[in-house]
């Protein structure tokens, strides 16, 4: 391989959109893609909604095999990338190939997080992040009518799995360590919608839970001490988040904090070296900011696909998520931090609202539950850099779509 020559390391939602990106540009290089799964490029966040609940459903690929050769692009599949030598641009495969690279992309994601005292793979205990962990849980979840499943970790996933379960008449106990769900990532007025949901559901849910002691028996995990009782468990997915994949940029020796530290063009402290997607972490409004969502995987992507390509771009991210939990739609833009000023926006149905939360006179981010117009128009608004007074948006006979 030559200078000319772009490699991938990853095959996840960045990676894919990546090749997309470059296709469309033309950008006439060679590409590779390294992937440690067995699977070309799928989209995630089916996993942990629809997958789930239909055992015929197969992983929905960006693209088909035919697609990537197509374009001249070569998927390594099963095989992962364990070194970089940065001096002489060579990857080592643990295929044991070696690879040259003129410019290496980063697209290697997270992984879930994990606890010390809870071994992994036990026979009952399951995380929730590829293909593999979805159909192996999922298999779990159609193999009786009415199990029960311990979700640890009030988190998106955790409740988007808790709120599936339900629905296929599980019973469903989920344990929370702060004092509210979703703490970090949503606001107060949504973070307990969100809880009475999920009760209204029937599912249990402990907030405060102090998770103590595990104990196994052949290889499964027997039961659970929180706040001090003894809890026996039949199944338990551990979803207590996910940190960044960066042993092989810290390995290479390129800058790492929560993430690999990319500037506005997606490049690393190597410029041959850029990184995209949700193992990257980027100065947003003066903080440091790693984002795990499509949008940020997408939008770092076109970046990146600039930059290779010679145009000069910078990502000015309008960070967007959604989310999907028993019936519940949750959409959210921007990014919800403590001391904004929250107005509350009916929706069509009372279940069905949005929260705007201001900053000053300015439009920081919106929340919307079951209101995906509301939604859209709101994404619009903060995309296009448009501050309306709290008292328009609180009006329901208003059309968001006259403030644009
Ligand atoms: C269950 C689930 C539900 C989700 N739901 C939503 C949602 O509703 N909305 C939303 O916006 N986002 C959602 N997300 C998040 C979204 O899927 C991620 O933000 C997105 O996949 C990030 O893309 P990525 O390419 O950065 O990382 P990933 O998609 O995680 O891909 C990284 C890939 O790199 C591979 N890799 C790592 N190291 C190496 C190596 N050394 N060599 C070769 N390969 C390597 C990994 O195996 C993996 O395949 C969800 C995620 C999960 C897991």
């Amino acid at each position: 391989m030559t200078e000319d020559t772009i490699v991938i390391v990853g095959g996840g939602h960045a990676a894919a959109a990546l090749c997309s990106a470059l296709a469309t540009a033309g950008c006439g290089q060679r590409v590779h893609v390294i992937s440690a799964e067995a699977h070309l490029p799928y989209h995630r966040p089916p996993l942990s909604k629809s997958f789930i609940k239909d055992l015929a459903e197969v992983p929905q690929l960006h693209r088909d095999a035919a697609w990537y050769a197509s374009q001249g692009i070569t998927v390594h599949a099963s095989d992962a990338v364990v070194s970089i030598d940065r001096a002489a641009k060579r990857l080592k495969l643990s295929s044991e190939k070696d690879l040259s690279y003129g410019t290496l992309v980063l697209a290697t994601g997270t992984r879930a997080r994990t606890l010390p005292n809870l071994a992994l793979p036990s026979g009952n205990v399951a995380t929730l992040r590829t293909a593999t962990d979805a159909e192996r849980f999922r298999g779990w979840i159609h193999e009786t009518a009415s199990g029960n499943l311990v979700v640890l970790g009030g988190g998106f996933i955790g409740l988007e799995v808790a709120g599936t379960a339900r629905q296929l008449g599980w019973s469903v106990r989920v344990l929370e360590a702060a004092p509210r769900l979703l703490a970090r990532s949503t606001s107060p007025q949504l973070s307990e919608y969100i809880l009475q949901h999920h009760r209204n559901l029937g599912t249990e849910v402990t907030l405060g839970a102090k998770v103590g002691e595990f104990a196994f028996e052949a290889g499964n995990l027997k039961s659970l001490h929180v706040n001090d009782d003894e809890w026996l468990v039949q199944h338990l997915l551990l979803s207590v988040g996910a940190v960044p994949e960066v042993d092989l940029a810290h390995g290479a020796g390129l800058e790492v904090e929560n993430g690999i530290r990319v500037d506005g063009a997606m490049r690393t402290s190597d410029p041959d070296i850029l990184a995209i997607g949700d193992c990257t972490c980027f100065e947003y409004r003066g903080r440091l900011t790693r984002l795990e969502s499509v949008q940020n995987a997408n939008d770092q992507a076109k970046v990146a696909a600039a930059t290779l390509t010679g145009q000069v771009a910078s990502y000015q991210p309008t960070p967007f998520f959604w989310s999907d939990q028993g019936g519940l739609r949750l959409q959210m833009v921007g990014l919800w931090r403590d001391g904004l000023h929250t107005v509350t926006r009916p929706g069509s149905a009372p279940s069905s609202f949005s929260l705007f939360h201001f900053e000053g006179d300015a439009l920081v981010a919106v929340e919307s539950a079951n209101a995906p117009m509301d939604h859209m128009w709101s994404r619009k608004l903060l995309e296009a850099g448009r501050s309306p007074s709290p008292a328009q948006v609180q009006d329901p006979q208003l059309a968001l779509k006259t403030l644009l």
